[in-house]
């Protein structure tokens, strides 16, 4: 469960953001809405532990994360939150399967080939696992931007306006499939968007104003 109380930020220079409260409950699936420059990446930031907040508290599982030491909180991230950014961000030079396992390797896990081919063959890419990022079109890179984020099962999967530069057809498969992904792995999904087509396939929303 993750908790969000009396959270607000300020850029240094800029107008504070007020968070209203929020609380996200193991396996919940929900949509994080707002205009532009509204505040859903900065919040984001927030739940996941990059950013930490100039006021509030942030709990996950009943512990303020932002009470952890650094390294404490580097490793919470690297093991318990996926993130499927705007842009798939991959390392070009490795292979896709090269590119999950160096993601297992930086969270401190063994190399894990079956996992791989297991999370691959769910989002229909296996086949691309020999192939090199720019070798892909951007919906299967997007593909794999989502099985890096879930390729360690992370308990809380975030993506950040995933469809933005996706047509409608591409937009709708990876809604799908990050619903999909999140049941699969048993994790709890925020997706950030300001998408209009995204709406209908959420019961939860949280809307920044
Ligand atoms: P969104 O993701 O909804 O577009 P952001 O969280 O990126 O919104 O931004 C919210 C507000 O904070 C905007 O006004 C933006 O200009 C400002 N902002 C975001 N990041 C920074 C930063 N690193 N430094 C200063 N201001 C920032
Ligand atoms: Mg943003």
């Amino acid at each position: 469960m993750i908790s969000l109380k009396s959270v607000s930020h300020q850029y240094p220079g800029g107008l504070r953001i007020a968070f209203k409260d929020w609380q996200i409950n193991n396996g919940d699936q929900w949509l994080l809405l707002g205009e532009s420059g509204s505040g859903k990446t900065t919040l984001l930031h927030i739940l996941t532990g990059i950013l930490k907040p100039s006021a509030g508290d942030v709990q996950i599982n009943e512990t303020s994360i932002y009470n952890l030491s650094a390294k404490e909180l580097d490793q919470f991230r690297g093991r318990n939150v996926g993130i499927i950014f705007q842009r798939p961000h991959l390392i070009k030079s490795l292979n896709i399967s090269d590119n999950l396992v160096l993601a297992q390797s930086l969270a401190g896990l063994p190399t894990n080939l079956n996992r791989v081919n297991e999370v691959l063959t769910s989002l229909g890419i296996a086949d691309k696992k020999k192939s090199y990022p720019n070798e892909l079109s951007q919906g299967q890179l997007q593909r794999v931007s989502i099985a890096r984020a879930v390729i360690n099962k992370p308990a809380l999967l975030i993506a950040d306006e995933p469809t933005s530069s996706l047509d409608d057809k591409n937009a709708t498969a990876v809604l799908e499939l990050l619903l999909q992904q999140s049941g699969i792995n048993q994790a709890t999904l925020v997706v950030a968007t300001h998408d209009k087509r995204v709406k209908d396939a959420f019961t939860n929303t949280y809307a920044l104003s």
